[in-house]
């Protein structure tokens, strides 16, 4: 993994044994020796991850953490911070203003580097979305977070109840969010990810040693929990198992003895993290379901119908009723009534379509005046029968428009194709719709026709 990282220490041999670690580990490094120097440098390189002494003449590096996470440019950007003891009252304020890490001197290699990893990949994720949500803005699609944020939902996986029911005493006063101690068995129960814990506080050593490792690693891999964060408790000094949680994509570790503040701090910071992806990826599922979105009539799109289409194809059951559908003469209406009542037509038209239709039916706006609709395990009687309701239902009545000075009448023309396999692509059963929606055209219009080419037999 590549990365710039930025060293700030004010004793250069510090720095250089820092250097030495990270370029080893392929990093790229920037450095500065005090803190006035860090926010510069910090602001001028948006470095990915940043490592900050506490100890410095200028400022502390609490301070230079508080100052970085206050700027919007720079907000984003892991910091840990390293000292040389482990002072609990900088360590507090260091979390408290925003730091992802603290670490303390002399720094243990193996954790350092599965740290960087760690906060290195979320912050490619989190950077991932900031640019398919650009995309998104440039849709006509943004939305600012409101800033409000709901409690969240911490589950507590410890090796007993008792154990559990500690942690949970111990979080109780510290945290606004809902805290439930699961049973391991239960961890991996859920099927829906809304109703999933938003962080997991996980011992790594359960019934069995390693189970809590696993547990990690599994409800990484399931679609339901795999976007929830985890933070993972080991046995004192246990560095290297530390490593591999953090390797596995636990968010955060910590070590038995644990502050409760500490730990109340840091599944703060989890969920935090959590939320903001979360509200990203939404804003890129939205997205994306407009790309697929007719804006006028808010029915699928072009691309999105020969997609679906083509899936529908490959299972026909007992047949795939594919319809054109086109509007009659209906340049006479923007002629007649302007361009605006056309839309309100369109719109109208697109309703009325919908209702007639169930959910599991394919209904597109292909283009102007002329929809697709496609009917998945249907014979060729039932297909016609649906088309002649939905002639009847675009037409039965005459479209009432505000502002327009009476009722418009609309009818509607009905090209039909019966698709059974047989290897025939969207595009050609749709041509087959279209010569049978010719058809009707050719016979007066407001018409339903049924392709009679030899391979709708
Ligand atoms: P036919 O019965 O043969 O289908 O006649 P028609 O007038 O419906 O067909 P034609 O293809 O000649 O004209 C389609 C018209 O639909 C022309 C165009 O101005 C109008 N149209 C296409 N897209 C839109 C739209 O988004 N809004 C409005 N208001 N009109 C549209
Ligand atoms: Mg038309
Ligand atoms: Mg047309």
């Amino acid at each position: 993994m590549t990365g710039r990282i930025l060293i700030v220490d004010d004793v250069a041999t510090n720095r250089i044994v820092m250097k030495v670690k990270l370029t080893a580990a392929c990093y790229s490094v920037l450095q500065a020796d005090c803190g006035s120097a860090a926010l510069d440098l910090a602001r001028a390189e948006l470095p990915d991850l940043i490592l900050l002494d506490v100890m410095m003449p200028d400022m502390t590096g609490v301070e230079v953490c508080r100052r970085l996470k206050a700027d919007p440019a720079t907000a984003d950007i892991p910091i840990i911070l390293i000292t040389a003891l482990s002072d609990r009252a900088n360590k507090m304020a260091g979390l408290q203003g925003g730091a992802d890490d603290f670490l303390t001197k002399p720094v243990d290699e193996v954790t350092l580097l599965a740290r960087v990893r760690s906060l290195l990949r979320a912050s490619d994720i989190q950077q991932e979305l900031h640019l398919r949500e650009d995309s998104c803005a440039g849709l006509g699609f943004s939305e600012a977070g409101t800033g409000y944020a709901a409690p969240g939902r911490v589950a507590l996986v410890a090796p007993d109840a008792a154990t559990g029911l500690a942690w949970k005493r111990a979080l109780s006063g510290r945290l606004k969010d809902r805290l439930e101690v699961v049973p391991r068995e239960q961890a991996l129960q859920g099927q829906d990810p809304d109703q999933a814990p938003d962080v997991h506080v996980i011992a790594a050593d359960l019934a069995a040693r390693n189970e809590g490792l696993r547990l990690l690693s599994d409800l990484r891999s399931r679609p339901a929990s795999r976007h929830a964060a985890a933070l993972m408790i080991l046995p004192p000094g246990d560095d290297e198992r530390g490593a591999v949680a953090l390797d596995l994509g636990a968010g955060d570790i910590l070590y038995d003895p644990f502050d409760a503040e500490e730990l109340a701090l840091r599944i703060q910071t989890q969920l935090r993290r959590k939320r903001q992806s979360d509200r990203l990826r939404d804003a890129v599922a939205a997205g994306l379901e407009l790309a697929v979105t007719d804006s006028l009539t808010g029915l699928h799109n072009r691309r999105y119908a020969l997609r679906r289409l083509a899936r529908m194809l490959a299972t026909p059951g007992r047949g795939v009723a594919v319809m054109m559908l086109d509007l009659d003469h209906f340049k006479s209406v923007n002629d007649t009534h302007g361009h605006a009542a056309g839309d309100a037509v369109l719109a109208e038209v697109a309703r009325r379509l919908r209702d007639a239709l169930r959910p599991a039916d394919l209904l597109a706006r292909l283009g102007g005046e002329e929809f697709l609709v496609a009917l998945r395990d249907i014979d060729c009687d039932s297909a016609l029968d649906r088309a002649e309701c939905l002639r009847a239902a675009v037409g039965g009545q005459p479209v009432t428009i505000a502002g327009a000075a009476g009722p418009v009448p609309v009818t509607m023309s009905v090209g039909l194709a019966m698709c059974h396999g047989g290897g025939e692509s969207g595009a050609e059963v749709i041509a087959r719709a279209d010569r049978a929606l010719y058809g009707s055209k050719s016979d007066g219009r407001n018409l339903v026709t049924v392709s009679t080419s030899a391979s709708a037999a």
